[in-house]
């Protein structure tokens, strides 16, 4: 069974929860940063791009819009790179580097 029945021309597995620009993800820059808890991929969201709330798992704390920050999601996860962008959380900068 898909998890989505949502028309969308993603990829399956690879849709999100939030209407973060995807393809952007998947296409654009991002890097690739070894933490103590695993390998994670790394994309820095312009302020332009922020236009949610959402929780950073840092802090606790809400990133608002308009606010530049960073989507992390793991790079090492077994079920494959669309769920883990499916799982993929938006930090702070500052509460990611100090993660
Ligand atoms: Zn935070």
């Amino acid at each position: 069974m898909p998890r989505s029945n949502r028309p969308r021309g993603h990829k399956p597995g690879a849709d999100g929860g939030d209407d973060t620009d995807l393809s952007s993800l998947l296409s654009g820059w991002r890097r690739t940063e070894v933490r103590r808890d695993g390998q994670w991929h790394v994309q820095p969201v312009p302020a332009a791009q922020a236009l949610k709330n959402y929780v950073c798992p840092g802090c606790g704390l809400q990133v608002v819009p308009g606010v530049a920050h960073i989507v992390a999601w793991r790079g090492d996860g077994v079920l494959g790179d669309g769920a883990d962008i499916a799982a993929r959380r938006h930090w702070h900068s500052h509460c990611w580097k100090i993660k």
